[in-house]
Parts: structure tokens; sequence; C-alpha cells
């Protein structure tokens, strides 16, 4: 029995429930035409640049990938004013939070996640065997003065979500502030900032201005939202440099991939696409935030690239009602929510395709 063999914990891992790929559903249904508005990446596709700063790397991909990604970090470094030490590479922000689980926890240590949040973190937790302690949110957002009572002397790490998957609500920089003011500075803080490029709230806090300080704070970021390559694997995580050494002793060490690296690179230097997908995004929100009022659906007011939605029918019957219409998104159950979906913002004519497919799909539901 694989059962005697294996790792008690591990059959106490909740398998992660990803967006529904593309291929899947036409396979499964043997339908075209689909639309996948399930997992937050950019609907207006990678930046062109990155597209051909890979194309020309492959020539070289017989070669292993540089190890230290020393020109992205370099460019990172330059972009965000801190050193080359302070950064670390990952294969997505994903394999990040996993080194992060690797270097800080043991058995019986704990860690503190908003719930709902992103699923990961207690993925990375239970794989060490820490125990993950669940506070929930205060009007669909962290609230950091319950997880800072839920902080005591077996905490290792918290988890900041901001903006929050899947409520795209933000902390403000008082909030964090408040909250690294009274942590005991041996527990280190995670701020997941996986939608920093979509955020525009006058109160969201710098978190990098934290990492400077006492406290272990570590930030990541991604390029697989705003910068379009989720495919390519890659993200980034800004921390003190004893806890990014500390982190890289667990990393393999050719972890991320050439292409990924010159993608990354090319994407950092093109601020037209950034621009460019932050409006798209910002005029998804606008019509599709107005199309809700319009029809009395709630919704969380967003900082993200992506809407919690109260659709008041059952999400699963939802979703596979949108899904034979060709409209993958997410439903709100694996989130505590189960008559809510989570929409990505898309191009407008997806925006406009999945209002139509709502529409016609609830008012056959209800
Ligand atoms: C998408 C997402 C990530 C994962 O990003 P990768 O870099 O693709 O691994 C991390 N955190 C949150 C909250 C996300 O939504």
């Amino acid at each position: 029995m694989i059962e005697d063999i294996a790792r008690k914990i591990i059959f106490d891992i909740k398998p992660y429930v990803p967006g529904k790929p593309i291929e899947e559903v036409e396979r499964e249904l043997g339908i075209k035409n689909i639309i996948k508005m399930a997992s937050n990446e950019n609907p207006f596709g990678p930046s062109p640049k990155s597209m051909a700063a890979m194309k020309e790397a492959l020539e070289r991909i017989s070669l292993y990938p540089d190890g230290n990604c020393f020109y992205l970090r370099e460019a990172l470094a330059k972009k965000i004013c801190v050193e080359l030490d302070n950064i670390i590479v990952g294969n997505g922000s994903d394999e990040i939070l996993k080194l992060i689980a690797e270097t800080f926890l043991d058995p019986g240590d704990e860690i503190v996640i908003a719930q709902p949040s992103f699923s990961e973190y207690e993925f990375v937790g239970k794989i060490m065997g820490a125990s993950c302690v669940f506070v929930p949110l205060k009007d669909f957002t962290h609230d950091l003065e319950a997880m800072s009572k839920a902080v005591n002397e077996k905490t290792k790490i918290v988890f900041i979500c901001n903006p929050n998957n899947p409520t795209g609500t933000v902390v403000t920089k008082f909030q964090a502030d408040e909250f690294l003011k009274d942590l005991d500075p041996r527990v280190l803080v995670v701020f997941d900032e996986a939608y920093y490029e979509y955020v525009d709230h006058k109160e969201y806090p710098e978190s990098l201005e934290y990492v400077g300080e006492q406290q272990n704070v570590i930030t990541l970021r991604t390029f697989s939202k705003i910068y379009g390559i989720a495919g390519q694997r890659i993200g980034y995580g800004v921390a003190k440099p004893e806890i990014i050494s500390a982190v890289n002793r667990v990393r393999e060490p050719f972890n991320v991939n050439t292409l990924a690296q010159v993608g990354a690179l090319a994407a950092l230097e093109d601020d037209e696409h950034l621009k460019r997908s932050f409006q798209g995004n910002l005029e998804g929100k606008e019509y599709l935030t107005r199309w809700f009022q319009e029809k009395g659906l709630y919704y969380v007011p967003t900082q993200a690239n992506f809407i919690f939605l109260q659709v008041g029918v059952d999400c699963q019957k939802v979703f596979k009602e949108m899904l034979g219409e060709g409209v993958i998104v997410r439903t709100g159950d694996i989130f505590g929510y189960p008559d809510f979906i989570r929409v990505t913002i898309g191009t407008m004519e997806e925006n406009e395709r999945f209002t139509r497919t709502l529409e016609k799909v609830i008012s056959r539901l209800k």
C-alpha cells in the first residue's frame, strides 16, 4: 500500500483546482471558440518584445540557463531600486512560496492565512507539516487585526495576499504599518503582490519599503499576470539578503528556464504593453461593474484583473452552463461562497460575450 510508505501528511493536502484549460474544454465538449476567464492571465497576451526575445533565445536552448538569473535580477534591481542580493527568481512565484516553506517550516510550526485567499499558502505549508491558522476576511478584505491576534510563539509565517485573490481587495498602508509595528520580529511576512501592477488604490502600501527594515518581509511578484507570460512560469521575491540567501539554499540550481528569463527581461522593458494592459483592464472593469450594477448583481470592488461576483444561484450550475457556451470562469464554492463566481476581466469582446452569456444562464437557472 502506497499509504504505508508515503508521508502521512500528503493525504491531507487538498488538490489544487486550476482554471480549466481551453484545450480540455474543446476536447470534452467538442466546441470551438472558447474563452478562458478563469485564471487571471493577461487577455491582451504577452508583450511583442517579449515574444521576439524568446524566439531569438530559442537558438540557445541546448545550453543550461543562467542559474543566477543575472541579467533579469540586474534589471529588476534597477527598476525597483534594490540590490541584486535582495532578489530571488523562481519558476513562478508559486515556486518561491514553496521554497519559503521549505526554508522556514518544520512540522508543528504555524502559519497564518486569510480565508478565503490564494490556496497555495495552505498547500506549501501542509507539505512541510505546518498547521494552518485561517483568519476570515472582514468585508472581503484581510482582517490584519485578527491576523495579528492569531500570531503566537509557534507562528513562523503570515501570508498577506495584496490584492487578495479571489476578492481583489487590498490592505492599506496604515493597516500594514500597524500590523508590522506590533508583530514579533521573528515572524516572516509574505506580501504576495501578484496583481501589483493593476493597483491604483491611493493607500496601497509600498511593501518594498518594509524590506530594509527590522521586520522579516518578503514581497512576491510575478510575470504571469499583467506581463502576460504565465506559460513561461517566472516570478520573483524581494527581501533582505539574509532571507534571500537562506531561501537560495533550497532552490534547484537551474529553476528558471532560459526563455522565461529572456522573456521576462524584455517584458520588463516594454512599458507600452504594460500601459495598454492596465488601461484595457480598467475599461473592462468599468464596463463589467456598470453592467453588474444595472442588473443588480453584488460584486466586490476590485484592485486586480478579476471580479468576485454574486450570481445568486448555484455557482456549479452557472459554471457548467457557461462552459457549455464556451466561457470558462471560476466557481466561488472552492472559496466558501457557493453563489459567487470569480471572473477574469477580459478584452472588451470577451467581456461582452461574458455578460451576454451570464444573463442567459442566470435567467435559465432562476
Ligand atoms: C496567480 C497568482 C500567483 C502565481 O503566480 P505564478 O508566478 O504564476 O506562480 C501567486 N499569487 C497569487 C495571489 C496569484 O493569484
